[in-house]
């Protein structure tokens, strides 16, 4: 069995949100206060300089998850084509802050989503778990 040294940071994010063609409580728009917790993994330390001993700056990786929590932060997570045009318009003209994902916005999907952001700025992600409260945990993993 390989050895791996983690990190594991957390952030959150409050947002509302519905389920299309879902048939019960989640039809209805509403929010949840999300939790993300994001890990790293590495079978080597670092060797040199300021990050000798450590996976990575701890600081740096929670600078990252927090910076694309933010970007859900106090929005209306929408899934792609399940509100009409005239509907997003009038949202955002109320001046709602709306985020449209080209997914079902469930706590899995989300994961995945969190996952790929953090892998493309080049961090050794391994899983993030998405709750939307804490007795409904959802992951994705690689
Ligand atoms: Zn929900």
């Amino acid at each position: 069995m390989t050895s791996m040294y983690g990190l594991r940071a957390q952030a959150h994010f409050d947002a509302a949100h519905f389920l299309t063609d879902y048939y019960g409580k989640c039809e209805n728009l509403h929010g949840h206060r999300w939790e993300v917790l994001v890990t790293v993994e590495q079978a080597e330390l670092q060797t040199e300089g300021t990050m000798r001993g450590m996976v990575l700056d701890f600081g740096v990786f929670k600078k990252a998850v927090r910076q694309v929590a933010g970007e859900l932060d106090h929005t209306f997570l929408v899934e792609e084509g399940s509100l009409d045009a005239t509907t997003l318009d009038l949202l955002r003209g109320k001046g709602f802050a709306m985020k449209v994902l080209p997914f079902r916005t469930t706590a899995e999907n989300l994961a995945r989503w969190f996952f790929g952001r953090l892998e493309a700025e080049g961090l050794p992600v391994v899983e993030v778990e998405v709750d939307e409260t804490p007795e409904n945990r959802a992951f994705y993993r690689a």
